[in-house]
């Protein structure tokens, strides 16, 4: 069970994919040189390329260590290029806007107004952080979030320090205290998410952590395998986790649910090992745009960072959006994925959604 029945309709549920069908169908006809390709539904923005903790499984900063000279000496996009970035995804109908990291985006001393002018503008934000470093003005902004992600990870001072490679427990878990009584007190609607991925220092204490996440005001809680077989990354290897074991914490967490505290043990994208799997034969990325700090948008969220994989570049005019996305060099770079070269994948259960509904009709989708 990755969730209760009562909250089948949540944000981790890939079937949520198939309310993007006619996006779907767009993808494929493009593709087959039918139709012009529709804006992205959601812009996943990294907009500076450092952190202040040293996670060990951090995909994003092992392949930055790795491949210093390909990512470049861009670390930070100016902050008045993001807000003409706004403008121009807003005018492009861009849904979604996911402040997310190829580091940690509350390092960037200017990100904190962006939340608040993104949603005035008429796009959904999300905001994914470690927590260690939210200001008053950004914890304001967060409240006009849809959802914020607290990657926290452990439960206590001590895992956390293996865990994260600081000592920045007490500060993340008084922090999220303060974004939960900002929530109630300005009757906020963001969704604030602890998340944790599963890991050798934690599997046999998800229960607590998960305990913690109730304690501290979260509305959810999320968990999930980490991924550590990208072989284009020093180190990787296949992480023995005693499933078993871990699944009776999954049970624990599962009782603590109420309507207003809601767990999702998430692991429908790995195989019953919880290691990586593919169970779709080409891929469609074309839901999610990434723009990084080099201001070049990547194929899909799983290769940022990878040169090989870069679409374009969008900076310093956003507009040249409108020349990259759906061009024809686009299309070949899409069509050249070797899905075998692939780790986990993201998008898994949509490329599985477009072949088994657009492309076969398993639903035979006339018929409702
Ligand atoms: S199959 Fe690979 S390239 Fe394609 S979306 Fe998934 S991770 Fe990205």
């Amino acid at each position: 069970m990755e969730w209760r029945r009562e909250s089948k309709y949540n944000s981790f549920n890939s079937y949520k994919g198939l309310a993007y069908y006619e996006h779907y169908k767009n993808t494929v006809k493009w593709l087959d040189g039918e139709e012009k390709l529709c804006p992205p539904i959601e812009c996943n923005l990294d907009p500076f390329a450092e952190c202040n903790l040293n996670c060990y499984f951090c995909i994003v900063q092992r392949y930055i260590k790795n491949h210093r000279e390909e990512v470049g000496l861009m670390r930070k996009l100016p902050t008045e290029y993001i807000y003409r970035l706004v403008d121009f995804l807003s005018s492009w109908g861009v849904k979604g806007l996911c402040i997310s990291g190829g580091g940690e985006p509350s390092l960037h001393a200017g990100i904190w107004g962006i939340p608040q002018y993104a949603v005035s503008k008429g796009i959904d934000v999300s905001f994914v952080t470690n927590g260690v470093n939210i200001s008053d003005k950004l914890a304001e902004n967060l409240m006009s979030c849809r959802w914020v992600a607290l990657s926290v990870d452990s439960g206590n001072r001590e895992q956390y320090k293996v865990i994260k490679g600081r000592d920045s427990f007490d500060k993340v878990v008084s922090n999220i205290k303060r974004l939960s009584e900002l929530r109630r007190k300005t009757n906020a609607k963001v969704d604030l998410c602890f998340k944790c991925l599963i890991l050798p220092e934690n599997m046999y204490s998800i229960y607590e952590i998960c305990k913690l996440a109730k304690e501290i005001g979260v509305q959810d809680f999320h968990i999930r395998p980490v991924d550590f077989e990208r072989k284009d990354i020093n180190g990787y290897k296949k992480l023995a986790i005693n499933v078993e074991r871990v699944n009776d914490e999954f049970t624990k967490c599962h009782e603590l649910e109420t309507p207003d505290f809601r767990v999702y043990t998430i692991t429908h994208k790995f195989d019953p090992k919880f290691h990586v799997k593919h169970d779709f034969s080409k891929c469609f990325p074309t839901l999610i745009m990434p723009l990084l700090t080099d201001g070049n948008i990547y194929l899909c969220v799983d290769k940022k960072m990878d040169a090989k994989f870069r679409v374009g570049s969008a900076f310093p005019d956003p507009e040249e959006l409108l020349k990259i996305w759906g061009s024809d060099s686009h299309k070949e770079l899409i069509k050249s994925v070797d899905i075998n070269q692939c780790s986990r994948c993201t998008g898994s259960q949509y490329n599985a959604q477009i072949e088994n509904t657009v492309i076969q009709d398993r639903m035979c989708l006339s018929f409702p």
